[in-house]
């Protein structure tokens, strides 16, 4: 923890304070102390703002002169401990980073609205769950190898990359690491990229340490919220479990921070504050002075180059835990199946998996689009189905015994029609293409026997739902699961023993930066799945790119290969992580003032050595959520200060107010 002797000087009532509130205020505002209170730099206050109450977090002693008239008090002081030094350094770097204003950053370590007040006293009778003895697995000599190596990390700021392929035991390993921090007496962070993944390791997890760690994401009720707050900030919960967000939280003594499946698209949030929570881990973990750890069987290309060049420590599993073995990879290539355009699932693939029912195993058939068919058109004039306020096609749906058009980007939906909108003809739509619903249609036809069931992206939010179906399928009373991007993530279902991917070039089109790697990634994550216990498993890609370079090197669980190929592309281009990357992206419901803007702001890009500005262009969906969009994409050297940059050139073109601004850095995602 960074010295910082202001944090422990009290700031007494008749002084004037300065306070972060948490809004999206341009600067901190001055307030006057009440006579009979006293507060610390970092304390959390509750002050008047306009005519509304905020939460705020005191920085200082203000200096500030302010009229009499306009001064406004401080209401109370929150009910906990004031944010250190290191903590209020790092919500002003994320704001400084990201581009975003401090008090969105406060807001998400306040835990959203009011988490920090304190509970109402719970009734006497409900007592504390007792306490569970301690099960601790076995370990084999290479985790525990591993687990040393993390655990004498403890104490200082390191980053260490636990790299293991699935079903190696990485969990395990890191838990010993969180074990031997909280025997110091330290709170640890586990960050997860799926909420749904949280119940799983929730019990898991509970059992290895004898007591239920806090959980934090957004499915939380607001009581629970505001208990887990408080449990947080006052240091008594030893360990956290969470999505992204808990990343913000105010841990009273936080010693560790473990990012599991760190490579997960998912860290990256894109809506309001827009950051990588994997990248801002690194940074809360060096401003604190605590190791973080990496967990992946594929680890990011960042992260990677992060280790080859000596930044972050290497650990690795190289064996799968106890029987198991990797599994086969095989390809099936499309252009040589017998397939009609109304039916997906090979010959080949049929056969493996009539094979494994009969054997009383299970088979997993993995699309990553959800709905029944991507798109709908008319036969006898072409039309097909588009949002109206989105550059996108409508996905038929008929799950739930409503047949619906759904927009996948906003909330648009309709009634499937009979007629063609366009030429009238009745009975003219055909689907094209397949979702998850239509994938399971065929294959109740092809096994009627076997008992199917859908997990898909819809059912996230639904906790329960997804519980049940992972639960059957892990007990097997399921015989076919079919499922989208959710199920390749760390479930453990030991009698799976086929999976078959409808569309593994799904991912490899949209000339994305990272799609090579995200593909690689998201299939070797699916193929993982299967083989989990002493039965070998098959992993079946249909594809009709054999030779490409991520196929081939998933028949060959050669993921070192892909890497050193996708390195060089990168450098060679000039691309993260080798350079730096952001994207400015202007929206509004007027599509000439979008081009207006955009075009005055082209005029004034600073001219700065290294730097270069592609755009004004439409964005890759030009029309989204009824807004029309225009992007600017900007690369510069590693070394740059890419924020400098942009903040000269929007200091030198405002655009009009109506226009909406939305900076990310180092972006993921390119819609
Ligand atoms: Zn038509
Ligand atoms: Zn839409």
């Amino acid at each position: 923890m960074k010295s910082d002797s202001s944090t422990y000087t009290p700031i007494k009532g008749g002084s004037l304070v300065e306070v972060l509130t948490a809004q999206a205020a341009p600067k901190p505002f001055t307030y006057a102390m009440p006579e009979g209170l006293e507060v610390l730099r970092g304390q959390l206050v509750n002050v008047p703002l306009g005519t509304k109450k905020s939460y705020g977090v005191v920085l200082g002693a203000s200096h500030e002169t302010i009229p009499a008239n306009k001064l406004k008090s401080i209401y109370s002081v929150v009910d906990a401990p004031p944010l250190s030094g290191a903590m209020l350094d790092f919500i002003l770097w994320v704001a400084d980073y990201c581009m975003a204003p401090a008090g969105n950053i406060l807001a998400m370590v306040l835990g959203g609205e009011s988490a920090q007040k304190t509970p109402k006293k719970e009734r006497a009778a409900k007592k504390e769950p007792e306490a569970q003895p301690v099960q601790k697995p076995t370990l084999s000599a290479e985790q525990n190898k591993a687990a040393g190596t993390l655990i004498k990390s403890l104490g200082s700021f390191s980053v260490t990359l636990l790299d293991g392929v699935t079903g190696s035991g990485k969990t395990e390993t890191f838990c010993e690491a969180i074990a031997a921090a909280m025997k110091q007496g330290q709170q640890s962070l586990l960050m997860l990229p799926e909420i749904s993944l949280t119940t799983q390791i929730f019990s898991r997890l509970a059992a290895r340490f004898g007591q239920a760690p806090v959980l934090w994401h957004s499915g939380l009720t607001p009581a629970q919220r505001r208990k887990a707050w408080q449990a947080i900030a006052h240091g008594k919960a030893p360990l956290v479990i969470g999505a992204r967000s808990a990343l913000f939280l105010p841990f009273q003594n936080l010693g560790l921070i473990v990012v599991d499946e760190e490579h997960d698209g998912s860290y990256k949030q894109e809506e309001g504050v827009i950051y990588h929570a994997r990248d801002m881990a690194v940074m809360r973990g060096k401003m604190q002075n605590i190791p973080v750890i990496l967990s992946s069987a594929t680890p990011s290309l960042e992260t990677i180059v992060n280790m080859k060049a000596g930044r972050y420590g290497h650990v690795t599993l190289p064996q799968r835990h106890g029987e198991a073995k990797p599994p086969s990879i095989h390809l099936i290539d499309l252009r040589e199946e017998k397939l009609t355009s109304k039916n997906f699932i090979s010959p080949s693939l049929q056969t493996a998996i009539h094979a494994a029912i009969g054997r009383g195993e299970q088979a997993l058939l993995f699309l990553n689009r959800r709905g029944y068919a991507p798109l709908t058109l008319c036969r006898a004039c072409g039309y097909r189905f588009q949002c109206p306020s989105c550059s996108s096609w409508l996905v038929e749906h008929r799950q739930d015994g409503k047949h619906r058009l759904i927009c996948h980007h906003c909330d648009y939906a309709c009634t499937y029609p009979r007629a063609c909108p366009s030429c009238k003809a009745e009975d003219k739509l055909a689907a094209c293409g397949p979702g998850i619903e239509r994938l399971a249609e065929e294959a109740k036809k092809l096994f009627p026997n076997a008992r199917h069931a859908i997990l898909a992206s819809d059912t996230q939010n639904n906790l329960n739902e997804v519980q049940r179906i992972v639960d059957a399928m892990a007990n097997s009373e399921i015989d076919i699961l079919i499922g989208t991007q959710i199920v390749a993530k760390g479930y453990h279902f030991p009698k799976l023993t086929v999976v078959g991917v409808i569309d593994a070039d799904l991912g490899l089109q949209g000339g994305d930066l990272r799609a090579a790697e995200r593909t690689f990634q998201l299939l070797y994550q699916v193929a993982g799945r299967s083989g989990r216990s002493d039965d070998k498993g098959h992993v079946y890609l249909q594809t009709t790119q054999p030779q490409h370079a991520v196929m081939q090197n998933l028949t060959k669980h050669n993921r070192d290969g892909l890497i050193d190929v996708l390195i060089k592309e990168r450098e060679k281009f000039h691309m993260p992580p080798f350079a730096r990357l952001a994207t400015l992206t202007l929206s509004g419901t007027n599509h000439a003032a979008i081009t207006n803007a955009a075009n005055d702001l082209a005029r004034h890009i600073p001219v700065q050595n290294g730097f270069k500005v592609l755009g004004p262009a439409p964005a890759p969906m030009p029309l989204l959520r009824g807004r029309h969009r225009q992007r600017f994409l900007i690369q510069s050297p590693k070394s740059s200060k890419i924020q400098a940059f942009l903040r000269d050139w929007l200091s030198a073109a405002k655009p009009p107010k109506s226009i909406r601004l939305h900076i990310d850095i180092d972006p993921q995602s390119f819609v």
